[in-house]
């Protein structure tokens, strides 16, 4: 992934690749992390200066309104980017907080149906958001304490 593709694409989308949208973009595409609006500014302010927080914001709006990038919200208040831009869903671990991709199998459908969807309603988009604990050992530890907790 290079900076000039990234550029390519926002000319692609009616985009302006201005040097701070580039830089946040080309972030995105390179640290498939699932960072928030903070983590993005902080990374991307070492090698742009003069960049503010509300233009990371403002930048991160425009690319979601263009379909550039998938706001993912996991938690309430606290959303995350991708620029993945692949059907997948998202699994955040209780413990570390690290937020892992879920991909579907080949030819295997997200969500294999919506239940509760009434007649008449056409669904557009899918935001798969699981919380749970991942195989980490610490995790895992985290997780048998939670369960003798709730046991006893
Ligand atoms: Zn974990």
């Amino acid at each position: 992934m290079t900076r000039e593709s990234s550029i390519e694409i926002l000319r692609k989308i009616g985009v302006t690749p201005s040097p701070q949208r580039t830089a946040i973009y080309h972030f995105l595409r390179t640290h498939a992390i699932h960072p928030t609006a903070e983590t993005i500014f902080e990374a991307v302010r070492a090698e742009q200066p003069t960049l503010s927080l509300t233009t990371v914001y403002n930048t991160l709006k425009l690319l979601a309104e263009k379909h550039a990038v998938w706001e993912i919200t996991i938690e309430g208040g606290e959303l995350r980017y991708d620029a993945n831009m692949c059907e997948h869903g998202h699994f955040k671990c209780l413990h570390c907080g690290e937020v892992y991709d879920l991909f579907p199998a080949e030819n295997e459908p997200l969500m294999p149906s919506v239940p509760g969807l009434p007649e008449g309603f056409v669904l557009k988009e899918i935001q798969l958001s699981c919380r749970g604990y991942c195989p980490k050992t610490d995790c895992r530890a985290a997780l048998a304490a939670t369960s003798n907790y709730t046991s006893e």
